[in-house]
């Protein structure tokens, strides 16, 4: 396992820094937000190291991926909430804070202060299929 000693997500992990941890695994900690979106927005975060979704190890992201329909249901029924959003901010151009990867999950009410949808841009005039081409040759070779 990977630990950062700079790293505020390691420090939750190695519990020098507190939390409210919701749920502890052999490789995930689940705890409150500290600056929650919603009340009920929680964090998941694998315990090893790793800034990028991109670097993560494939068993911790198919862990964090077998645990995300308990914990929708677990903040669904505690909030009431109408509906989630499940998001991973990548990089600080994707608004990433914090070095070491993690999922949000957050209720969201009818009505709520949130902002959606993202913007959308237009295919170049050649379309989608030089994109797909070049994406799943990028794929093809992993
Ligand atoms: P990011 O912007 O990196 O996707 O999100 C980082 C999240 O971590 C923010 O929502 C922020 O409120 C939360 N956060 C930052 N420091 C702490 C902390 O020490 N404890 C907890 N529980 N959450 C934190
Ligand atoms: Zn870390």
């Amino acid at each position: 396992m990977i630990s950062e000693p700079t790293c505020v997500f390691c420090k939750i992990v190695a519990g020098v820094i507190p939390c409210q941890k919701v749920l502890e695994t052999e490789r995930a900690l689940v705890f409150l937000d500290i600056c929650p979106v919603n009340l009920g927005h929680v964090l998941i975060v694998p315990r090893s190291h790793h800034t990028h979704l991109a670097e993560l190890d494939d068993a911790d992201a198919a862990h964090v991926g077998s645990l995300l329909p308990k914990i929708c249901r677990a903040v669904l029924s505690v909030t009431g909430a109408s509906a989630i959003n499940v998001v991973i901010n990548n990089g600080r151009d994707a608004g990433q804070g914090v070095d070491h990867g993690h999922w949000h999950v957050i209720p969201r009410f009818p009505d709520d202060a949130v902002h959606w949808p993202w913007p959308h841009v237009a295919y170049p005039p050649e379309g989608p299929g030089p994109l797909r081409e070049r994406i799943s040759s990028a794929l093809a070779g992993e």
